[in-house]
Order: structure tokens, then sequence, then C-alpha cells
């Protein structure tokens, strides 16, 4: 049913090791340090990329049964920083930088929200069976 779009999604993270080399140093680091307008480019990169969402999405299902009982324990800067490094396919984010991203409005702002908002999106019945 689905036909070509699934294989051309397979195909381009195949072929994306690394997916988000593609987001500028500049981004990345104006994101660090909590400039606005390199935060509005993140949100609206992770809504258009599936290769940046796919990572967050990957880890909000993992880590939603994981109670977060403790209070942030990292700074945002961070907490940010072990993401970016997440999503150019490094390590798994800690316990303690998921809880962060989490809990903290602006951070859950920057990753999850736009992530998220695209799955909810897709699960619409209105979008049912539009291919883009
Ligand atoms: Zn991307
Ligand atoms: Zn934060």
């Amino acid at each position: 049913m689905a036909s070509g779009r699934e294989e051309r999604v397979r195909e381009n993270l195949s072929k994306q090791v690394a997916p988000a080399l593609h987001i500028p140093d500049a981004v990345r680091v104006g994101v660090i340090a909590c400039s606005e307008e390199h935060e509005l480019w993140l949100q609206a990169h992770l809504m258009a990329c599936e290769g940046c969402r796919a990572p967050l999405i990957a880890m909000l299902l993992k880590r939603t049964a994981v109670g977060m009982g403790r209070p942030p324990e990292v700074i945002c800067a961070k907490a940010r920083d072990v993401m970016f490094r997440y999503l150019e396919g490094g390590a798994e984010p800690d316990d303690a930088t998921f809880a962060h991203i989490a809990s903290c409005d602006l951070c859950d702002d920057l990753f999850f929200e736009p992530a998220q908002a695209v799955v909810l999106q897709e699960y619409e019945p209105e979008h049912v069976g539009e291919v883009d």
C-alpha cells in the first residue's frame, strides 16, 4: 500500500550513518548557548528531517517507562550537547540527560516537542493515506 515511500525512507536511513551531520556547527553552538534564532531553526529542522527525528522518537519510546523521580542534575548546555552527539550517531544520552530534557520546558520544547508533534500528526485520521 505505502509502496514507494517506506522504501525511500529505508534507503535514506541506510545511507545516513550519521544522520545529523548536516546540522550546521553554528546552529549547534547557538542552541547550546540558548540562542532563540538557532533554537527555532532546530525545531523546524526536526519537524522536517526524518533522519534526526528517528533517534529522538526511539529514545522517547524506550524511555517513557523509566520513572523520572529525580530533578534535573545537568544544565541545559550540557544536556543539549549530549543530545547533539546522540543525533550524530553517538552514544545514547544517560539518565540524567534524559531527565533534564524531559523535565526542562525549554529543552523539551526543543527536542521532544517537534518530534512528538510530527508523530501525532501522522496518526491524525485526516492525514491517513496522504503521501507527501
Ligand atoms: Zn536532520
Ligand atoms: Zn534545559
